[in-house]
């Protein structure tokens, strides 16, 4: 799949992309969902671990390898909610997102990565995607909000992000930089068609006939190299 990462730790998860394949295509998206998991953390605990015998790109590497993991997990989810047969409106805003999260990680890693693995995930999912489209249809509105920032750090040294070395959205040594935000004013939000996070679509029965109002998120935390486990997050709630 690629040369440039620790050894074992690309062979556990291009092992565990096969297990995940097979589970699939014999229809068992729990026991896919289990394998992808286990390997999307495990990547988690290296990058936590800070292990020294790792060189910069191994590092990179390794969270390139943990973003397919947890792609893979994503369409575990919607595999899952796939092949039911009737969906109540929450499953279907919750495969929704799921599909965009799997098209963004495989996104962040396409170009980067490469492989039967990865090519086979993008298969599926814009397959998944077409089938879902043809469905519910691609969105006709979408919340964006209006946010001017003021003020912007670089997650990696903590500077002001329009001074300093690093670019948002590259991979330094298994880091992925990103803004954050460290002052902001919401202007407004905007009913639009091209939304900036598509996890913000307005579905027909959140509109309140009474009150003539939408009810949708208005932005998401969703971040690609956040491997940790949605559902566990959900869990983690009183
Ligand atoms: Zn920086």
């Amino acid at each position: 799949m690629m040369g440039f990462g620790p050894p074992d730790v690309v062979s556990f998860v291009n092992d565990t992309m096969n297990v995940c394949r097979r589970c699939l295509e014999a229809g068992d998206p729990w026991k896919a969902r289990l394998a992808a998991s286990s390997a999307a953390m495990h990547c988690h605990s290296i990058l936590q671990e800070q292990r020294a015998d790792l060189t910069g790109d191994e590092k990179s590497a390794v969270l390139l390898l943990g973003i397919l993991s947890a792609a893979y997990r994503d369409f575990a989810d919607c595999f899952e909610l796939l092949k039911k047969r009737a969906l109540k409106h929450k499953e279907v805003e919750q495969l929704w997102t799921r599909l965009i999260d799997c098209q963004e990680r495989t996104e962040a890693v396409q170009g980067l990565l490469g492989g039967p693995g990865l090519d086979w995930l993008v298969a599926q999912a814009s397959g998944a995607y077409d089938h879902f489209v043809r469905q519910f249809g691609p969105g006709e509105h979408f919340f964006s909000p209006i946010i001017i920032v003021k003020r912007e750090s670089c997650s990696i040294c903590g500077k002001d992000l329009r001074g300093c070395p690093h670019r948002a959205g590259v991979i330094y040594d298994g880091k992925r930089c990103r803004g954050v935000v460290e002052d902001m004013e919401m202007r407004s939000c905007d009913l639009v068609r091209v939304p900036r996070d598509r996890r913000c679509r307005v579905w027909p029965w959140n509109f309140d006939e009474k009150s003539k109002q939408f009810s949708a998120a208005v932005f998401t935390m969703f971040d690609t190299d956040d491997l940790n486990d949605p559902r566990e997050r959900l869990k983690d709630k009183p």
